[in-house]
């Protein structure tokens, strides 16, 4: 541990000191960061030092919050460590939050509780806030409320000339259009202001089947008919993973095959529950049911995403469809699901997520693909064919929804899965490229999943 060379005195660690392993470690585990040097950044100013001395020496800039994103393995240039900027402050009369670069989803639930408010968060408390919303968020409740980008108010953001600029939507449109959706190639983003919604509750969970017992291809086509019933209060997703026949799994789960839905509903219990009977008809007896009315605190239990770090492979595709079973072809759908079943080589996790309601509404970033119906995910934790296995195995499973597929999200591309190719349309990614140009025109944001 030193200071920067400018002296500005950040907080730097170059390899071989210590504290340099953990600088650069997180949530992956697959891939290596291993720059020159990593400024420990406390605040903007550190931000400043970290892009000067960057720019002055021709390296690239990474970002580094929580690691749940990781782009690829990166060696050399600098890496801005962003995780000791993690204030989080309510301002509970405007109904906003400004959220520092390192602060995780858990920490802005937990500060805007107290007022009655929400943020507009995703499955997993241990999520980055920013590089979530940065890449667009799809939240829990991303039906009602679109995506968490659409309720940035401004964003302060360091560019590539080392400037501190406090970005809105009135101050730069341009700008403030490609930092959103745009792939963190224009800067490293010091905090965000977002809007919280009024919301202390939910009725939500999950409703668990034996994906052995029940044919997985009837809940694929039972949840889907569902869904396009239900109103935008209501998101839901289904999920299918084989638990892995490990030592380490809770005995009640090794080896089994569960496909569930999950469901976050902002009406009353009532409500909900009387949303949810058609499906609960539709899919016969569950083996595990945990709906119910929770406080807003506890939405992160719907998903229980893993929250111990590991290396993954993980990519998907929006579909081209509207957000019901009207020309989607659940079939294939099924046969993705199936593909990533019992029988396949290695660990495949599918989500399916219904999009639509607030999601398709236009807004002043660069959020893509709004008029896709559903998002289909695949996550791969890592086996011993390591990243190569895995991407064979995406090629095999996307290649069943190949005649829907209309791109891919930004926030599910992890582990190198084809940095920025389709996700943006060309007029998206033409507006990108002229911001680029603009702001960064020697690429010193490269690290990240911008557009060049
Ligand atoms: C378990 C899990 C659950 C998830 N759930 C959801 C979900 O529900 N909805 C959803 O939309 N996404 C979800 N994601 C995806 C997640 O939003 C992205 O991976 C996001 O990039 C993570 O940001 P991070 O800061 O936590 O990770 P990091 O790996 O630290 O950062 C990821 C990338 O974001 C960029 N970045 C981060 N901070 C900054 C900054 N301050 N300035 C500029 N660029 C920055 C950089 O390119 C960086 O490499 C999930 C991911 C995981 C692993």
């Amino acid at each position: 541990m030193t200071t920067d060379p400018g002296s500005s005195g950040t907080l730097t660690f170059r390899p071989g000191e210590a504290g340099y392993d953990a600088e650069t470690s997180g949530f992956q585990t697959g891939f290596a960061l291993r720059p020159d040097v990593v400024f420990a950044a406390s605040g903007p100013q550190d931000v400043v030092a970290a892009v000067a001395h960057a720019a002055a020496a021709g390296l690239p800039v990474g970002v580094h919050a929580t690691g749940h994103g990781l782009p690829d393995t990166a060696e050399g240039g600098v890496l801005v460590g962003t995780r000791r900027m993690d204030s989080v402050t309510v301002d509970a009369a405007a109904r906003t939050a400004r959220i520092g670069a390192g602060a995780r989803w858990g920490a802005v639930v937990e500060a805007a509780a107290p007022h009655g408010l929400a943020p507009l968060n995703g499955s997993a408390p241990s999520v980055g806030a920013v590089g979530y919303t940065l890449g667009g968020g799809l939240g829990i409740l991303a039906r009602e409320f679109g995506y968490t980008a659409d309720h940035v108010r401004s964003v302060d953001v360091v560019t590539a000339d080392a400037t501190l600029r406090h970005v809105t939507p009135d101050s730069d449109p341009e700008l403030f259009h490609g930092l959103l959706g745009g792939g963190a190639g224009l800067g490293v983003v010091t905090s965000l202001e977002v809007g919280l919604v009024p919301l202390t509750r939910l009725y939500g969970g999950s409703l668990g089947y034996d994906g052995r017992a029940v044919d997985p291809a009837a809940l694929v086509h039972a949840y889907t008919r569902w869904a396009a019933t239900v109103p935008d209060t209501l998101t839901s997703s289904l999920a299918a993973l084989v638990h892995p026949d490990l030592p380490s799994m809770p005995p009640a789960l090794r080896g089994t095959y569960l496909v569930s839905v999950r469901i976050a509903c902002t009406g009353s219990a009532a409500e909900g529950e009387r949303l949810v009977a058609p499906l609960r008809a539709a899919l016969g007896p569950a083996v595990s049911d945990t709906l119910r009315e929770m406080p807003y605190g506890d939405s992160h239990t719907i998903h229980s995403d893993p929250d111990f770090p590991h290396p993954y492979y993980g990519d998907s595709r929006f579909l081209d469809t509207g957000p019901g079973p009207g020309g989607l072809d659940a079939g294939a759908v099924a046969e993705l699901v199936a593909r990533c079943g019992p029988g396949a080589d290695g660990m495949h996790i599918v989500q399916l997520n219904q999009l639509g309601g607030a999601l398709a509404r236009p807004a002043p970033n660069a959020v893509p693909h709004r008029d896709a119906g559903w998002l289909v995910r695949i996550l791969s934790p890592l086996g011993e064919g390591g990243r190569d296995a895995a991407r064979a195995h995406h090629a095999r499973a996307f290649s069943a929804i190949a005649g829907q597929s209309a791109g891919r999200s930004l926030n599910f591309a992890f582990g190198g899965a084809d940095r920025a190719e389709g996700i943006y349309d060309p007029q998206t990614r033409k507006r990108l490229a002229a911001l680029k140009a603009a702001y960064d025109p020697a690429n010193l944001f490269r690290r990240n999943y911008g557009v060049a």
